[in-house]
């Protein structure tokens, strides 16, 4: 079967940029892409890479996309390298979705968790996204100095209500000795779970920190994609995947493996738009267990909605 493709890029604005522990990131590129087939049905699927994360570069995305054809078939789909996971995703979660009804449901209702800017900001930035119904927050660590940033938390874990639920993001950017210490501090307060304290060459350490302390530990760089999340499961990795679809490759062998395994999943987003979005929530996350609440409480990062062409 052949299948006309067609694509575009798109830029969207961060309202402000986002502060990681890998530097600022002010603006998602990604790619769009439309098949369809000889009968006039559609699918739609999106390329959404994160480089410093791990993922093909958007140029690599853009190159690969321009250097096809107009005429592309199954094949070329299914062919497409594993250096290229953000390709796979968005080609194959376009071909998948062909002539799929877009008003799509979910059969079951999906919990989020809001992102929190790293910081003081996040004191106050929790207040309207609690009105809107969030319960579950990450706050990013590893940014400023340690004691300035358990200060801040002290000060956050008594202003957020008792039924919200904390978790936090270090982006592989602790010590071991820093991760211990909000271990520690994690295990008194009840916190959901730690992401990435430490990089990803460290994956012992983060075995050994999820034995001694009671608080999960999510691994989050180490797994970006599929691949490296069979290796950590091989190597024993029994705590928390978080899942970023959009970058993890191929999603029909994702699901297999999720399948296979029912790994503690928390599904997240990379900022993707609405597209991959819709994919990832009904084709994955409905095929599967109910997992933690999802990282996809994002739309308060970008300036509007609507995605900005060029
Ligand atoms: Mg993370």
């Amino acid at each position: 079967m052949q299948y006309h493709f067609a694509y575009r890029p798109y830029c969207r604005r961060f309202r402000q940029p986002l502060h990681t522990s890998h530097g600022l990131w002010s603006d998602r590129q990604g790619i769009l892409l439309q098949l369809t087939d000889s009968e006039g049905r559609v699918g739609k699927g999106e390329i959404a890479p994160i480089e410093w994360f791990g993922s093909e570069s958007f140029d690599q995305a853009f190159r690969f996309c321009q250097q096809l054809p107009e005429q592309i078939t199954s094949d070329t789909i299914s062919s497409i390298s594993d250096s290229l996971p953000a390709c796979q995703f968005g080609f194959e979660s376009a071909w998948e979705s062909i002539g799929e009804d877009d008003s799509a449901k979910l059969t079951y209702p999906l919990t989020y968790s809001s992102l929190l800017p790293a910081g003081e900001v996040a004191l106050s930035v929790w207040k309207p996204l609690w009105s809107q119904g969030s319960r579950t927050f990450k706050w990013k660590i590893g940014v400023a100095p340690l004691a300035e940033e358990l200060q801040i938390f002290a000060q956050l874990k008594q202003t957020l209500p008792p039924a919200a639920q904390l978790r936090l993001d270090a982006n592989a950017g602790l010590t071991w000795q820093e991760a211990c210490t909000w271990l520690e501090t994690a295990d008194l307060h009840g916190i959901e779970f730690l992401e990435q304290p430490l990089p990803t060459n460290q994956f012992d350490q983060m075995l050994e920190l999820s034995d001694r302390f009671q608080t999960p530990i999510a691994l989050d760089e180490s797994v970006a994609t599929l691949q490296q999340m069979q290796q950590c499961h091989q190597q024993g990795w029994r705590g928390i995947f978080v899942v970023k679809a959009a970058i993890a490759g191929s999603p029909h062998r994702l699901r297999e493996f999720c399948q296979t395994y029912q790994p503690d999943i928390v599904w997240s987003s990379v900022f993707e738009t609405a597209i991959a979005r819709h994919f990832i929530e009904t084709r994955l996350m409905a095929a599967l267990p109910p997992a933690r609440a999802a990282g996809f409480g994002i739309s308060h990062w970008f300036l509007d909605e609507v995605q900005q062409y060029h």
